[in-house]
């Protein structure tokens, strides 16, 4: 599988972007013409730059305006071709991309752009270089990958051939199976981009809005299927115009269009078994199955705290590292719900501490088999995570994830890490507060860099993204997105995230991101089967929830006509509501734990499938009345 991406996929001139090209691992580059012409260099110059860094030129582009002019423009648009191939001679580069005409001037007709495309192929090959045709999908005559193949077909010229490029074809809607027609050794490049499903105008929603592979809506992998079955076996190049992405950094954008790729690849390859697809063999997406533990760093004096906190939600400290300053507080029946406190004075957690003050920096993902899931996150470039071990101790593999934070991976084997590594603590164990599992984990990140987790999660993982929401905070919008597990989302125990991203620093998501310097995780839901009886053990216990203004329950109790009875129970207790098709959802806050990172409390009951995304306008309007003194601007 050779891999390419477009100079204007990313960000920064072409010296970095075409570093940040070389380092994600690409094998090629399409050279987009404005990319060159802003670049201080000869085209000599620039070929030997791209060559320098062990990538050769799959694609210049573009050409526009070709096929199908009458004189005296035909004449012009020939001329200008010859200069354009002069400089491929000189980049060192043999394909062009000449894209459907959308010149008012333009006559239309397959026979007159295929006699265009056979005299153009004519001098292409007497400058040693190809053209491929490809189909705007708001091309004037050609708009539709059958006609532009059509076209190629009839020019019948060795040196013209067809170029796909997946959004022209989604975004119209055309049915994928009709590119299985088409021969591989004619189509000379295929270009992938994804988008969001999004109304609007074409060429706008091209030029703007598209995305990697997997991260956006369009049937990317079904394209690919079928261009998979043509035998085609040149370059898949990746061409995303996105605002976000030429604003981005080129490093991190690049390293996520190679992940796209890979990702793509490997699931054609499990969707066509007969086709000999060559991507790097890799374990399936992996199955999670819940969160086995998360772990805070923090200094003795904040652990105090954050443990006088989970002792009021009915946490018991159970155990003990037998080398380091790291504490176990459990609750729930079997393998129930782990928090780890970890105030080692050295290490990656005191460093993160030392970075973002007390903060959630690790997450155990329980899966099947952990080396086969490094495995796969190492496939797909992930940055793997290890420490330096003491006697005794287990290797537990991990990976970085958001935020300069650690995701371990715990299968069944690992899972004896508690009982090797850890001393149980001779104190009995609480009752509890019937809190059963951690329902969420919620990430909060820049809006910028939310595209990149989502792909990073449902790639390496057996995941689904929802749509996002627009979580409306008085200081401005946080875009949040929901990625579970496939068990997870048919209600069962699995992964369930709550991606949240923050555009300013003002809206409390932002402000949390500021404070703790990037931190990520900042609410851990836990799963109650009675929230009534929770909250009242919990407020037994010490614990202060969250307090909600008067007016919600008025609203909720006409919203869904509670009776003033069940009204007074959720007011009583700070506990708020949301319905959906499938059931009910209760939920309650704790407060603020340092610079914005909360606790939530949940019941879903009958089939409820959200996260209570009605009230987090209230929960977030609650949250800054309570740090507002400490320098929250008012909204
Ligand atoms: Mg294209
Ligand atoms: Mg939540």
């Amino acid at each position: 599988m050779k891999t390419s991406i477009a100079t204007v996929s990313i960000s920064g001139d072409l010296r970095e972007k075409l570093a940040a090209i070389a380092a994600a691992g690409f094998d090629g580059v399409e050279i987009f013409e404005n990319d060159f012409l802003a670049f201080d260099g000869s085209p000599e110059e620039v070929g030997a730059m791209v060559r320098d860094h062990g990538l050769e030129i799959t694609l210049f582009q573009p050409f526009r305006d070709f096929e199908g002019l009458p004189e005296p423009q035909r004449a012009g648009a020939f001329e200008r071709a010859k200069r354009k191939f002069e400089l491929m001679n000189q980049l060192g580069t043999d394909l062009m991309l000449i894209c459907s005409s959308v010149s008012p001037a333009a006559l239309g007709g397959i026979d007159r752009a295929a006699a265009d495309f056979r005299a153009l192929g004519d001098l292409a090959k007497a400058h040693g270089v190809r053209v491929g045709y490809e189909a705007l999908a708001w091309g004037r005559h050609v708009n539709d990958h059958r006609d532009a193949w059509e076209v190629v077909r009839r020019a019948d010229h060795a040196n013209v051939g067809l170029i796909l490029d997946s959004f022209h074809t989604l975004a119209r809607k055309i049915d994928v199976e009709t590119i299985r027609a088409i021969p591989g050794d004619r189509i000379f490049i295929v270009q992938l981009a994804d988008a969001p499903k999004i109304d609007m105008d074409l060429l706008y929603w091209s030029r703007h809005f598209r995305n990697m592979p997997g991260e956006g809506d369009l049937d990317v992998t079904g394209f690919m299927r079928a261009v998979a079955a043509t035998g085609y076996d040149g370059p898949l190049s990746l061409e995303i115009f996105n605002d976000q992405f030429r604003g981005g950094s080129p490093r991190s954008i690049a390293v996520d269009g190679r992940r796209s790729l890979v990702n793509l690849m490997d699931q054609v390859r499990r969707a066509e078994p007969a086709l000999a697809i060559p991507v790097p063999d890799m374990p399936d997406r992996i199955a999670v199955s819940g969160v086995e533990f998360v772990e805070f760093a923090a200094d003795e004096h904040e652990a105090e705290e954050l443990g006088a906190l989970l002792s009021a939600m009915g946490f018991s400290l159970v155990a003990r590292h037998r080398n380091r300053d790291v504490a176990v507080w459990r609750q729930g029946d079997g393998r129930g719900i782990n928090l780890v406190v970890n105030t080692s004075q050295e290490g990656f957690a005191h460093s993160s501490y030392v970075v973002h003050g007390t903060n959630a920096y690790a997450i155990g993902l329980r899966v099947a088999d952990g080396a086969a899931t490094v495995a796969r996150a190492r496939a797909l470039g992930a940055e793997i995570f290890a420490e330096s071990r003491g006697p005794g101790e287990l290797a537990v593999p991990a990976i970085r994830g958001v935020g300069g934070g650690v995701i371990y991976f715990i299968d069944d084997a690992l899972a004896r890490v508690w009982d090797i590594e850890f001393e149980p603590v001779a104190d009995q164990v609480g009752e509890g507060a019937g809190l059963r599992d951690i329902d969420h984990v919620a990430q909060t990140m820049n809006y910028e860099e939310m595209l990149t987790w989502l792909l990073f999660y449902t790639a390496i993982f057996r995941t689904a993204k929802s749509p996002m929401v627009d979580v409306v905070d008085p200081a401005g919008l946080v875009r949040s997105q929901v990625v579970e597990s496939d068990e997870a989302r048919g209600g069962g125990a699995g992964l369930r995230l709550t991606l949240n991203g923050a555009e300013n620093r003002r809206t409390l998501a932002g402000h949390f991101i500021a404070e703790s310097f990037g931190s990520s995780v900042q609410h851990l839901a836990f799963a109650t089967d009675d929230i009534f009886a929770t909250a009242d053990r919990m407020a037994a216990l010490g614990f202060k929830p969250l307090e909600i203004t008067a007016n919600y329950w008025d609203d909720l109790e006409a919203r869904f006509g509670l009776d003033p009875a069940t009204t007074e129970r959720l007011r009583h207790r700070n506990i708020l509501c949301d319905r959906d098709a499938g059931g009910e959802f209760f939920q309650f806050y704790g407060q603020n734990f340092g610079e914005g990172f909360f606790f939530e409390i949940v019941e879903r009951r009958g089939g409820y499938r959200g996260y209570g995304a009605p009230n987090a306008p209230f929960r977030i309007a609650a949250q800054k009345r309570a740090i507002r003194p400490k320098g929250m601007p008012r909204v």
